[in-house]
Order: C-alpha cells, then structure tokens, then sequence
C-alpha cells in the first residue's frame, strides 16, 4: 500500500549528488596565497615535504619527564633535531598541565626561532592545541561551560562569543590552531564523550558549530586574535555501538550521510581549514585508512581545501591495534593514500622515516605528497605565520577582560535545565536554611569535567580559588549562617549517614548535588549509565527525612536517576556548566536567574532505553515507545509561555520555494523569561522512512510578563530533503507537517 502510495505520488528531484555545494562557499585561500604556496613548494626536498607532515608533542622535545609538578623545560637539542633533522611542521599538547602566558611565549618563541631563522626554507611550525571550552591549556584562561551545555542555551550568539574569546586567548598565548569544535553527534549517552558534543540534533549542532566557527575564525582566521579550527572526529566516532571510548560504529553510507556528515559540512562551509579523523572504524574500516571518507567525500564532494591531520598515534594503530595493515609501514602507506595529511605520530619520527622509504621507493606518488603539503602551508600562510610566527607580547596584555567572565557567567545561566519543579518549589527564597550535599557540591572539577587544566580536567587543587563551587556560590547567595554542608557521600560510597541526615532534618531544603567526577575519552568509558549506587542511597536516606530536595546533576552524560526521581521534588540537569557553574545554579535555585536552558539531548530513563528525539515511527508502534526521562528540548520556566497563532505562508509550494511559518508567544506568568521557539518537521510519507520529527528551527527569545513576540522562521528547499535509497539526497513530492510546541500546521509540496 505504502509503496503503491508512493509510486503515485513520488516526484523525485535530485538537487546534486549529496547537497554538498548547494551553498556557495567563499574560497578559503587567495590566489595570491596559492602562488606563493606553489612557489614555496618547487624549492622543497622530499625530506622537506616530509617533515610538514609529521606532527610530534611537546613531551618529545622536553628535558624533563615526569609528573605534572616538574617544571617544564624545553630541550633545544631536540628542537633543533626534530625540525632541523626532521623538517617536523608541526607541534601540539601541553607539558602535562596548564602554562602561563609567558611560559607558552617561551616555548613556541624558541620552536619558531629555530623553525624560522635556522633553516634552510624558514617554513614555521604550526603549533596545535586542545582548547575545548576555552584555552584549557592557558593558566588564568576563561573557562566557559562545555559544547553540551553551550548546546542547552540553545544561544547562537553565545556559541559565537566563546568562539570569539577562546580565540583571542588561545592565540594570545602565541597559539594559532585550535583542535575545536567536536561536530559529532552525541546520539550514543554511554560514551564518554558526549560531553564534548553539541548534542544529538543535526541541526542545532550544525548551527552551533557554525556559529562558534566564524566567532573563532571571523573573516580571516590569519587576524592575529583568531586561530584555525579543526572538526572533530571526522566521522561518526560519536557513535561507538558499545559506547565506550575508540571502538567501533556501525552507520551504514545512508545514514552517515543523513546524520552525521551535515555538521561536518557546515563545519567546512564556515570556513574550518582542518579536520580531524575518527580514532576508530566504524563499518570495519578503521577511519584513517578510510579514502572514501576522507577524499572521495570530505575533499571531493564537500571541497574540503584545508588539511586532514590524524588523530593521537593512529596512524601506527592501523597495524598495532586494527591490524589492517601489516606493518607500520603499511599503516603509513594506507593513511597517506587514504587522504590523511598529517599525522600526530606524536611521540617519534618512525612516521617521517616510513614516508620518505615509501616515496622514494615510489611506492606513494610525490603528487599525493605535493597535495598534502600545499593544504598544509596554504593554512600556515593563511594563518599568516610567514609573516610573523612568534607570539605578540601586545595580546598577551588583553588576555584577560572582565566582559569574558560575564559572558561566561551568562552562558553558564542559560545552560542551566530545570527538569522539575513540583508546586513551584523553586525559586528559594534566600533565607531558605538550605543543606547543600552530595558528591559534586564542593568541587569544581566535577563542572568542568576533561580538558580543563589538565587533560583530565580532575587535579582539584590547580583550579583558581577565585571560582565558587555550589555549596561557595550558595553561601555567598544564601548567607553562610543559613547554608550547613555535610558530604553525604563520594561518587561511589557512603559517608556519615547519620550526619548528613541530622544536618538535613535541621534545614528546610535539601540540595543534593550528584553526579560524576571529571574524566577525560577512554578513562570516562562506563559500563551501566545507571548513577552509581551509592549517590541512589544517599538521596533515598535524605528523603526519609521528609525535607524537600532539589537535585542537581552535574555529568558529562545523562546518567539514569529514575529511581530517584519521586523522591525530589525539583530537578536541575548542569551537565559540565564549567567556571561560573556553581554560581549560575546558585542564581537559578534563588530565582534570580529564570532558567532558560532546554535538553540537548533525550534524557534516557532506563539503560537500554536508548533513544533520540528524531525516532522511527516504528519505534513508536505497537509496543514500542518514546518514553525518556525528559525529551529533547526539554527544559522549564519560572514563568509559563502561551502559543498561538501559527501561520504558513502557503499550503502549497513548488520544488525551490521557501517556506514561512510564524508563531506568536506570549509570558502569560509573572516573570521575564527567556524561551527557546523550536520548529520541527515531518515529512509524512517518504521513500525511506522518515522520523517522527526533525528539529529546523529555533529562536531563542526574551519576553517581559504579558509581552508578546512574533517569530518566524523560514524552512528552505533543502530542509525539505533527505538521503534516499541510493544514498543521494532526493526531495520528494508530498505532505508535511510543521510543529511548534502544541501547534501543528501542515503543506503540501507539488
Ligand atoms: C583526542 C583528540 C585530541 C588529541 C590531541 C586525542 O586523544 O582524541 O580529541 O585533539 O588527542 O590532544
């Protein structure tokens, strides 16, 4: 029936082969960098091309190894051995733990010297970094709250403004590639790494990786305030079946090319010059080794002109773990040929000695080679490193500006989901004697998670004593006299019951923050998303005391809580809301921030219940159903919002036509509130079953009480399409329907 419904009213319109160009995209390099690019490279030995390909870690050229408390020093012999030797064009990493402005000067200032004035061709080095939510790695940098929670603000503008800062700071510490934005899709809650992610929508990823791009990059990402960036892990890493870190996918071509390549293309149309390679395989092929991927799609159909550097080691890890490849000579062989530009060895010059075996025994043609180096100095030249490679003493002195910690503290806020409020619990008034306990009260590496000071983002005592964590910013809000603490217990054990207890009966609310300490890609993998069981039984004892108790989880990922839910009567998802965290939960609880936060992500209720948002409509048939804890989405209000009035400009539109749908809302509470206005689609009826609903729109909105705001949005042609049968994006002829909040409306396209 469905297929006879379907041969009658299918138009199918093939707009190209993936929609990759459907957007014009401004050239990412000059002609004029391109000449002196090809220049550049006919006066270059072998050697030299080698050498820009090879990228190693700043351990590989210190004097000391050892613990983080060893001062770092840097080896000028091995400097001189890896780019006077090696030809090596690139370094990245931090010596164990955050360095100051002034250490980072040093560094690069003696890598450049060398790179610059001691060779024969003065090619500098570009010097890469992880600065996550923020300049991780720059001692005293702004650390803003991480992709998950940016992603809960649902706020563009906010993406872009930390796009904006982390460049500036990044770049001040003489740094000017930044290995960010992760544009994976966190579809899979288990893995531990979801934190980094803009979540599970497509395009609410998308739009905040494109967003925090042009804040990072601005016109010219060669300004002397903006770095590069680099998309992570090209592609479907996210996405491990078994959810722990760097094990396989499976995403058959049609669904990589609906779910997970979008992001990566927006990335590349707003101007991202590098890209980053899956650790795994998904599909049984290692990703490194991936030339379908990696040239045939990312540099052929999306026009990536940029570089593809591998990820930590994983060029050898085709042989020594994959085993798809029977040497590491193989492994070189099959990374290069497959489309990887660089690779972060990063510990020795195996990959640069391997390389030059191979091209001179011609086993790998000098054009690939050519190829790779050209992408390689067109971003060094962008970047304008020729020019001036060394530090600029003059940022250094604006790293820091009291609007970065407002915008930091306003992203936190707004990152902040309120998931329940049973008879308007919240907001506490602030002489509430509140008893504040649990895990993740007195820490504020449990809000910042990985990548923050250190990889593992948990050395407690590095972070700045300027910063509150909850139980602080509750004092300071509350008053100390009406705020007592009791631990309660670790993440995974039990502490003084009777204590704890005793304080709460002696409160009038309690605010039991759990959760999870701060953990960092495989370190963080799980083996049940169930919260650990001690955090369970300190929240059931707490209610046995009859207090009312708002939880607060502070997680990377969505950690199940159904158990306890009944139990509390508020609930407040944080996630990783970084620095000011403490403090914006602080503002939420006393009502001096409305929250306004709404789920990245499905919030799951049950292990295995593991879906998102934009299911089949076979997994809500029959048996099976949608039932999460929360929706994507979802998220309240002190205040309440009153839709109507949704308008479609027409209930007809040809192939090519946009679309204008408006809606109008109302605060009919009594409270200024900001409130997301999310669009979703369907597509009814479609030649490859289509989901339930897909997000392609939102707003984010401030209204006073009473106030009233018209929205609008525009659905384009191409949200109207959708990868078909044979893997290319097709627009089908038929009906449709548009969702905003309880309001449908629905059209036909002819
Ligand atoms: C991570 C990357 C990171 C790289 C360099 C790897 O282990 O997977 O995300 O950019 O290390 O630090």
């Amino acid at each position: 029936m469905k297929l006879l419904y379907k041969t009658i009213f299918i138009a199918i319109v093939i707009f190209n082969l993936v929609g990759f160009d459907s957007v014009n995209r401004k050239e990412l390099f000059s002609e004029e960098i391109k000449l002196r690019v090809d220049e550049l490279l006919s006066k270059m030995t072998i050697e030299e091309k080698v050498g820009q390909m090879t990228q190693i870690t700043l351990q590989a050229i210190a004097k000391t190894e050892g613990t983080g408390d060893q001062k770092f020093v840097i080896d000028e012999d091995k400097v001189k051995e890896a780019i006077q030797d090696y030809h090596v064009g690139s370094i990245l990493n931090v010596y164990n733990v955050a360095h100051t402005v002034e250490e980072w000067h040093s560094i690069i200032n003696t890598i450049q010297n060398i790179a610059v004035n001691q060779t024969r061709l003065g090619i500098p080095v570009i010097y890469g970094i992880d600065a996550i939510h923020g300049a991780t790695y720059t001692k005293g940098a702004t650390l803003f709250p991480q992709a998950i929670n940016l992603a809960a603000t649902w706020d563009r503008d906010l993406a872009f403004k930390e796009g904006v800062v982390t460049s500036k700071q990044v770049r001040a510490s003489g740094i000017p590639w930044n290995f960010y934005p992760v544009l994976g899709l966190g579809r899979q809650p288990l893995w531990s790494r979801l934190w980094e992610t803009f979540g599970e929508d497509v395009y609410l990823a998308s739009q905040l990786g494109e967003y925090y791009i042009n804040g990072a990059q601005g016109v010219n990402f060669g300004a002397p305030d903006k770095v590069a960036t680099c998309l992570k892990h090209y592609v479907g890493y996210s996405f491990p079946i078994n959810g722990r870190d760097r094990t396989p996918a499976w995403i058959p071509e049609r669904m990589v090319r609906e779910y997970f390549l979008p992001s990566f293309e927006a990335g590349v149309k707003a101007g991202a010059p590098t890209v980053m390679v899956n650790s795994s395989e998904i599909n049984g092929i290692p990703t490194h080794s991936n030339y379908h991927l990696l040239t045939e799609v990312l540099k052929g159909e999306m026009n990536f002109e940029g570089f593809v550097v591998s990820d930590w080691e994983d060029i050898k890890r085709l042989y020594d773990r994959d085993r798809v490849a029977d040497s590491e000579k193989e492994a070189v062989q099959m990374a290069v040929m497959a489309g990887v530009d660089m690779s972060m060895v990063p510990y020795d010059f195996s990959f640069y000695k391997l390389l030059l075996e191979l091209v001179n025994e011609g086993t790998i043609p000098i054009t690939r080679i050519d190829d790779a180096v050209q992408r390689i100095l067109l971003v060094k030249m962008q970047l304008g490193l020729f020019e001036d490679p060394f530090p600029q003493v003059k940022w250094s002195s604006e790293f820091y500006n009291p609007d970065y910690d407002q915008i930091n503290l306003q992203a936190a806020r707004e990152s902040i989901i309120l998931t329940k409020n049973d008879e308007n619990l919240l907001p506490l008034s602030q002489d509430t004697k509140v008893l504040v306990t649990g895990p993740t009260a007195n820490l504020l590496s449990v809000m910042n998670g990985g990548w923050t000071i250190t990889w593992q983002g948990n050395a407690e005592n590095l972070y700045p004593s300027g910063e509150n964590t909850v139980l602080e910013a509750f004092e300071n809000k509350f008053g100390k006299e009406n705020v007592s603490y009791s631990q309660g217990s670790t993440f995974d054990e039990i502490l003084d019951i009777e204590e704890v207890t005793k304080a709460a009966g002696e409160s009038d609310v309690i605010i039991a923050c759990l959760g999870e300490p701060a953990y960092c890609e495989g370190l963080g993998s799980i083996n049940d998303l169930t919260l650990d069981e001690a955090q369970l039984s300190l929240l059931k004892e707490l209610s046995g005391t009859g207090k009312p108790i708002v939880l607060v989880m502070l997680e990377g990922r969505p950690r199940i809580i159904n158990q306890i839910i009944n139990y509390c009567q508020a609930i407040i998802i944080g996630f990783l809301p970084g620095m000011k965290g403490g403090d914006a939960i602080a503002d939420v609880i006393s009502g001096n921030v409305n929250p306004s936060g709404k789920l990245p992500i499905t919030y799951p209720k049950s292990p295995n219940g593991l879906m998102c948002y934009d299911y089949k409509p076979i997994e809500d048939f029959d048996v099976n159903h949608y039932t999460p804890q929360w929706p994507f989405g979802y998220g309240l209000s002190y205040t309440t919002f009153e839709y109507s009035d949704m308008k479609i400009s027409d209930r007809e539109i040809n192939d090519g036509d946009e679309l204008q749908v408006s809606v109008s809302v109302k605060n009919i509470g009594s409270r200024t509130g900001k409130e997301v206005v999310q669009l979703y689609l369907c597509d009814l009826y479609g030649s490859v079953s289509r989901p339930v609903k897909q997000l392609k729109g939102f707003e984010k909105i401030e209204l006073k009480p009473g106030e009233v705001k018209q929205v609008s949005f525009i659905i384009t042609p191409d949200q109207l399409s959708f990868m078909g049968r044979d893997n290319k994006r097709i627009i089908e002829a038929g009906d449709f329907e548009v969702y905003i909040d309880k309001l449908k409306a629905s059209f036909k396209l002819l």
